[in-house]
């Protein structure tokens, strides 16, 4: 049957694009399930299982009847553990009626940008960026406006940058550190010049996204919430994901005046309704864990770290290739510019899209382009993985980047 002339499809979902992350990883999943030995680093997530007192938690909650409706803010109890890990971590004063829990940090952004962009307004985002700020500034209506770096520039922008950006259309600005996709790391100084700026424009908001906080290699994490000039204005991002290996439970949040706060309980309760009971209740045992006490955490630091280097110290032995040195995260983005323009066989690399399905199709590596962060010089290399794995993977990228010419 055909339709009428009318399409199918909104304009809002033809006009945003599928996340490169996840399609690298569905192509990767399909190959593996055709029997082919593929080596995921395309998606972002710990390798390391959810600690056993989490899950403990959460059989406990399923057995004391944790199983209805939950507040669409979150659980209190909840909601109180996220203020009290906020003051711990990141000296952040917040009552926890300014907090609400959702189904992940990408959710929690969702609801922000959802919550605060009107038509035309601008967002400003430095490049590379992670994959979905564009994306969901669009389906708020705004207009995505990228502030470009470099390996330089260890991909971070300056205060000058962030100024010159600047408009009157200006609403948002956001920027994760430790960052995805490049690992690179604001310090409390770099971030005290961005505040700054901010604080010389009173109608445009923070979103600091701060999901690797305790995947960090340099020292303790800042928060630009700290800044009094401009805290009212900060929405602080962040979740159980990546920190305490926590990915599939769909558990983030974030912190802001109680205005904001109120306007994302007022659309989640349209929409999602509150986040999973039992997730919640894992997630309050997970926050109570102070990071720098707990051994789990401190081992999931310490084989990133150690990972770092070894894919840092193989990449570096590939001709052509340059890096940063990322501080944090589990990402590399490698610069691979010298090998565009190359062939071999029936494959020509023009970009960095052909670069990345060569990578899988002839050395079975899934990585993402980097031009679904902002930046097609690079590619994004997740190395959350074992070692055996990655200097296997490393391996395979030399052989087949050696192969063009
Ligand atoms: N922000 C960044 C920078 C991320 O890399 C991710 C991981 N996808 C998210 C937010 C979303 O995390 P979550 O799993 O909590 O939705
Ligand atoms: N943060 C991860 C990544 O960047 C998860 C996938 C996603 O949600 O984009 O790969």
């Amino acid at each position: 049957m055909t339709t009428n002339s009318k399409t199918v499809l909104s304009e809002l979902i033809k006009n945003i694009s599928e996340s490169a992350t996840l399609l690298m990883t569905r192509k990767s999943r399909e190959m593996k399930a055709q029997g082919m030995d593929v080596i995921n680093l395309s998606i972002g997530e710990p390798d390391f299982n959810t600690p056993d007192f989490i899950k403990e938690a959460a059989l406990d909650a399923i057995r004391d009847n944790y199983t209805h409706y939950t507040p669409v803010s979150g659980y209190p109890e909840l909601r109180k553990a996220i203020a009290a890990k906020l003051k711990r971590d990141n000296g952040l004063d917040y009552d926890f009626q300014q907090i609400v829990v959702s189904n992940g940090a990408k959710h929690s952004i969702a609801n922000i940008m959802l919550c605060l962009v009107n038509p035309g307004d601008e967002v400003i985002i430095p490049a590379p960026y992670w994959v979905s700020y564009p994306e969901i500034t669009k389906m708020a209506h705004g207009k995505p406006v990228e502030i470009p770096t470099s390996i330089e520039s260890d991909f971070k922008i300056t205060p000058q940058q962030l100024e010159d950006a600047i408009t009157d259309k200006s609403k948002i600005f956001i920027f994760s550190s430790p960052c995805n996709p490049s690992g690179s790391f604001y310090t409390k100084q770099e971030l005290q010049g961005l505040a700054e700026v901010i604080a010389r424009y009173p109608d445009i908001f923070v979103i600091s996204d701060e999901i690797y906080e305790y995947i960090n290699f340099n020292g303790k994490h800042a928060s630009i919430a700290r800044f009094d000039s401009i805290k009212n204005r900060v929405i602080t991002v962040n979740g159980v994901s990546k920190g305490y290996a926590m990915t599939g439970w769909r558990i983030g949040y974030m912190a802001a005046s109680v205005e904001i706060a109120k306007a994302v309980d007022k659309l989640q309760g349209q929409y999602t309704s509150g986040a999973s009971s039992i997730a919640q209740r894992a997630a309050i045992k997970a926050l109570e864990a102070d990071p720098n006490e707990s051994e789990e955490i401190q081992e999931m630091v310490k084989a990133f770290k150690e990972r770092r280097e070894l894919v840092l110290k193989m990449l570096n032995d590939i001709p052509g290739i340059k890096t940063n040195r990322p501080n944090g995260a589990f990402y590399i983005f490698p610069n691979i510019s010298s090998y565009l323009g190359k062939s071999n066989g029936e494959y020509s690399i023009n970009n960095d899209v052909d670069l990345g399905m060569y990578l899988l199709e002839k050395a079975h590596v899934a990585i993402v382009p980097g031009s679904a962060f902002g930046n097609p010089n690079c590619i994004r290399i997740s190395y959350a993985a074992s070692t055996d794995i990655l200097i296997d993977a490393m391996n395979r990228i030399k052989k087949a980047l050696a192969e063009l010419s």
